[in-house]
């Protein structure tokens, strides 16, 4: 005997994978764990192989290739936020959209399809114009969708957070208190944080990813100057930007920092560090913080958490996930040529194929890719049976 077990037994198709399953729940110590294993081994079992459950369901029609990846997500959730997408992600979410997408799309196809079936007949089963529209109205879905990428790739990522500013007004040191640890070098000597710093933390349930990054300046220090083409860098890689200084600042030169900031167009806040220095204010829509003292720093996240409600609005379709993004994008890359095919009257094959292209791209999403469906849909809807 090795231990006392109780076997669950989940009987097709009422599983994860929807196939027969056992699960053995032993008890917590991994030698038991190793023997139960290897005893199965013994006896013609093998381990799975990773994420093999998820695929199986998903070859068993448990959920499509989206609602799979959302598992994946799910397991990998750090925050409420992140959370919440997969979820609305594994319930359908997008799917749904996709969906009625390909449908309309694939009622298109049939229709050109078709009129290339009659084409000695010389019959125009759709109208030119009709067509243009309905591929634009698809066409303008699809981006809409690609375009809810940013926000659920933020969510999913974290929102990035730039800490520019010039040397020595604290930058490090208010990381260092938001991260609440040791990461970034502080440190008397102006230029000392050359290397970008990165941790996230979360505030709220939404995660961001704190960027520390070495002072904006003209500088012929070669190593120095490295860092500042980086902290443009990271301006151009965040949601959000601190410009941070404090009462020693010259004011032109944040004014040029903001400059910077606003040609990336990122939403910043403005603030002065040191307040327990100095209480000279520098910009009246600033907000003064003491870094070093902990002073209006729960203020400080509460700026964020709001501009990030105004940066990245939450829809209730988004997508999250980068391949899913560029198959949008390719297929708006499809349609656009359709519609241009169209109006250049080019030969109604080439049409047909572009449309195919994008539902082959908005069908791989979902993973049901099937070049027949095409066919099936013309005989369902126009009952030409040959
Ligand atoms: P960075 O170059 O912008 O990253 O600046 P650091 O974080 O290295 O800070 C430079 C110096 O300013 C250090 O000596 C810090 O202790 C000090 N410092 C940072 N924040 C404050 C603050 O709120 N008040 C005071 N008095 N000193 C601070």
């Amino acid at each position: 005997m090795i231990d006392e077990v109780v076997l669950s037994c989940f009987w097709a198709p009422k599983s994860y994978t929807k196939e027969d399953c056992i699960e053995i729940s032993c008890h917590g110590s991994m030698l038991i764990q190793r023997k139960i294993i290897s005893l199965l081994i013994q006896h013609g079992a093998r381990l799975a192989r990773p994420g093999e459950f998820t695929q199986r369901a998903f070859l068993n029609g448990r959920f499509n290739l989206l609602q799979a990846e959302a598992v994946a997500d799910i397991i990998a959730s750090e925050s409420d936020a992140q959370l919440k997408l997969a979820l609305h992600q594994l319930k359908g979410g997008v799917s749904g959209k996709l969906k009625m997408m390909r449908t309309q799309l694939l009622d298109l196809t049939s229709l050109l399809e078709l009129e290339l079936d009659f084409a000695e007949e010389d019959v125009e089963f759709a109208d030119r114009d009709q067509l243009v529209q309905t591929t634009r109205d698809i066409l303008k879905e699809v981006r809409q969708l690609g375009d809810t990428f940013q926000y659920g790739n933020a969510i999913k990522s974290g929102i990035g957070v730039a800490i520019v500013g010039p040397p020595n007004v604290g930058k490090s040191t208010l990381l260092n208190n938001l991260l609440e640890d040791d990461k970034a070098i502080v440190s008397d000597i102006a230029g000392t944080t050359r290397d970008v710093i990165e941790d996230s933390m979360i505030i709220d349930g939404i995660l961001f990813r704190f960027i520390d990054t070495a002072g904006i300046r003209e500088t012929d220090d070669h190593i120095e100057a490295l860092g500042i083409k980086r902290s443009k860098q990271m301006i151009e890689k965040s949601q959000i930007v601190i410009v941070l200084y404090d009462h020693l600042s010259e004011k032109k030169f944040i004014e040029e920092i903001i400059t910077e900031v606003e040609s990336f167009h990122k939403s910043f806040l403005l603030v002065r560090n040191k307040s327990d220095q100095s209480s000279t204010e520098i910009f009246t829509d600033e907000l003064p913080i003491s870094a070093l003292k902990h002073k209006n720093i729960e203020v400080l996240k509460e700026k964020l958490i709001a501009l990030t409600g105004t940066t990245v609005t939450p829809l209730a379709v988004t997508v999250s996930n980068v391949r899913h993004y560029e198959e949008l994008r390719q297929a708006a890359e499809s349609l656009e040529r359709v519609i241009e095919n169209i109006q250049n009257e080019i030969t109604l094959e080439l049409v047909a194929q572009e449309l195919r292209t994008s539902i082959y791209h908005i069908g791989s999403i979902t993973g049901e890719v099937t070049p027949d469906d095409i066919l099936g849909n013309i005989f369902s809807k126009f009952c030409i049976g040959k």
